[in-house]
């Protein structure tokens, strides 16, 4: 089954953080609770959404 994969990484943050999901949607509410926390990021506004999902990959494992 497909899964989507995030690393914080990936969007240049200097953070070993990763995350996956069965879809986007699942994968989403999880990346905006680790900015929130571990950025402090309140709110994920469109320049940092599209950021993010060019750098969610999907993978088949
Ligand atoms: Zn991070």
């Amino acid at each position: 089954m497909a899964s989507y994969k995030f690393k914080c990484r990936d969007i240049g943050m200097d953070c070993d953080f990763k995350a996956s999901g069965k879809t986007v949607d699942e994968l989403m509410p999880k990346i905006a609770e680790h900015a929130k926390n571990a950025h402090h990021i309140e709110q994920i506004d469109d320049n940092l959404k599209q950021k993010v999902q060019s750098a969610i990959k999907k993978s088949m494992f």
